[in-house]
């Protein structure tokens, strides 16, 4: 065990760290190159316990004297002060590796490039319908090491991790693993994607004939990076039953949710009766189903988790429903790509709201995906180049000023059946602080022009 640890990067998930290391005995020197408000009340929080604090420098000497460095997911390996090879014989470890040696919870630990969140905040919701105790934690929030803290810790933690905090664990090991899928992505920090996969696929390295894994078999990136680790295997696939000899779960051709797990065949819900939406949420809800069933989430339980999860906030989350249209908040879609996934779910007449900070995408790449499309709303500073990009090509209107405006204007022309689909494809830093702000700001005006 470490006698004494550094800190690098005192956001939440390095300051939680640092009190668990106080907390359990461990000496901290904590710092982090930047020195700003918020920083410094956590700095002063933490001096109080008895950690030594730096902001504004980082002290290679003081990080030599330690056993262990936690590395902010947010530092890259080769960037300061890693740039100096002296460090090169201090352990590098991450937030969830630290707190992962304090745990007594089983973990289960969410990976993929996208639908981690969603798959997590689900697990953990499934879990806690079934009554068995569950704490959703990792980059969803809820720094592990919180978990760590507490006097009674959960029988689970369920953990969304990040290929960065992967990439910096060593004993790390889930009861559960789950991957959602894989495609290149954060190329601005690897060299290339099978960089960015053998992050991943650390997840695997500490695998027994007890872990059990729960891979999406649509995808074969997915089923090559768990390549021939030890354990149990569940698949999910949303293109049909699965083969002779495996186990798992699938999508039916009538659109039910069904289990075939060793001798169990059961079907659980229909996906007309859940409250997310779309055929890559499907994928999420089999992933997490799965998951729950591996720890012994009774089937009546699974069935009405299945139905009452909400979904996350800002990511295709119904609003509202009044006077048969239906508000869809999907303010988290900040790019294009983001954008055609939502445009996909939906099958009724939409209005699309788009618009808000230009990123450089171009918005032609969405023609593919405006069949439903009734009319696309422009508005905010990108309103030029979208309508610049798709006029002619789909009926698209500038509605200029206040986003009240453009919510007013989506309102009129709605009839019922109709989708109002804020999923915008920008940044939101034109109007608002940011994309949580933007989608509130819909929510309420939705329910107000709705009442
Ligand atoms: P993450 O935590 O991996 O970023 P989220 O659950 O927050 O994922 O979802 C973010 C966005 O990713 C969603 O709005 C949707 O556009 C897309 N997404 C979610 N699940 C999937 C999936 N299974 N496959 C592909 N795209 C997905």
């Amino acid at each position: 065990m470490f006698r004494s640890i550094g800190v690098l990067g005192l956001a939440r998930s390095g300051r939680a760290a640092a009190e668990l290391a106080l907390a359990k005995g461990v000496s901290v020197y904590a710092a982090d190159a930047a020195d700003h408000e918020e920083l410094r009340r956590g700095a002063q929080a933490l001096g109080a316990l008895g950690a030594d604090v730096e902001l504004g420098h980082i002290s290679v000497d003081k990080l030599l004297q330690v056993d262990a460095i936690v590395v902010s997911p947010g530092i890259p390996p080769k960037a300061p002060p890693f740039d100096d090879p002296r460090l090169a014989r201090v352990k590098r470890i991450s937030e969830i590796e630290f707190a992962f040696r304090f745990l007594t919870s089983r973990i289960i630990a969410i990976t993929g490039t996208n639908g981690k969140s969603t798959t997590t905040a689900l697990i953990g919701h499934l879990l806690n319908t079934g009554g068995i105790s569950a704490v959703v934690a990792g980059n969803i929030g809820n720094a592990l090491s919180n978990v760590a803290l507490r006097d009674v810790q959960p029988m689970w933690a369920v953990v969304e991790v990040s290929s960065f905090q992967l990439a910096d664990i060593d004993r790390f090991a889930p009861t559960i693993g789950a991957v959602t899928n894989l495609a290149p992505d954060h190329l601005d920090r690897y060299e290339s994607v099978e960089a960015y996969y053998a992050d991943k696929q650390k997840l695997f390295k500490h695998s027994s004939m007890d872990t059990i894994w729960v891979l999406n078999g649509d995808d074969p990136e997915v089923m090559a990076l768990a390549g021939d680790a030890y354990g149990r295997r569940l698949i999910f696939k949303l293109s049909g039953p699965l083969q002779e000899g495996e186990h798992g779960a699938y999508l039916s051709q009538d659109g039910d949710l069904m289990l075939k797990v060793d001798l169990l065949r059961a079907r659980l819900v229909n996906q007309h009766e859940l409250k997310l939406i779309g055929a890559h949420n499907h994928a999420n809800a089999l992933c997490a189903s799965l998951v729950a069933i591996g720890t012994g989430v009774p089937l009546p339980a699974l069935r009405d988790g299945l139905r009452s999860f909400e979904g996350l906030p800002h990511r295709l989350q119904v609003v509202s429903r009044a006077g048969d249209i239906t508000w869809i908040n999907d303010s988290k879609a900040t790019n294009v790509t983001s954008t055609s996934v939502a445009l996909q779910s939906i099958t009724q007449p939409t209005i699309l709201l788009l618009g808000g900070r230009h990123k450089g995408e171009p918005y032609s790449e969405l023609l593919p995906y405006l069949r439903h499309v009734k009319t696309v709303i422009a508005y905010g500073e990108a309103a030029p180049a979208i309508v610049h990009d798709l006029q002619g090509r789909a009926p698209v209107e500038h509605v200029p000023g206040s986003f009240d405006a453009v919510v007013a204007r989506a309102a009129e022309l709605a009839v019922p059946g109709d989708v109002v689909l804020l999923s915008p494809a920008c940044s939101s830093f034109d109007m608002f602080r940011n994309y949580e702000e933007r989608g509130a700001a819909f929510a309420r005006l939705a329910l107000q022009v709705g009442s």
